[in-house]
């Protein structure tokens, strides 16, 4: 069970879930993804465009944009030690 985020009702979390009180699909909202910046990973909403924690944008995120932040990152750590 989980709580509907709109109005509080205890819900299913069972994927495609809608609140029977609001009509709110719950599942969509509850769903979590992580934070691509290597060294947040915070645990986000799907909605959010932005993460909280580190302010890097999330949405329309695609993987060969993470490639390069993680190369970026690696390179700064490689260039510290030296
Ligand atoms: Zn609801
Ligand atoms: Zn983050």
């Amino acid at each position: 069970m989980t709580k509907c985020p709109r109005c509080g009702k205890d819900v299913s979390s069972r994927p495609g879930t809608i609140c029977p009180r609001c009509g709110l699909k719950v599942s969509e909202v509850n769903q979590k993804t992580r934070c691509p910046e290597p060294s947040c990973r915070a645990l986000i909403s799907k909605k959010l465009e932005y993460c909280p924690k580190c302010g890097c944008k999330l949405k329309n995120y695609n993987f060969s944009d993470f490639i390069k932040m993680a190369r970026c990152k690696i390179d700064e750590t490689l260039n510290e030690k030296e």
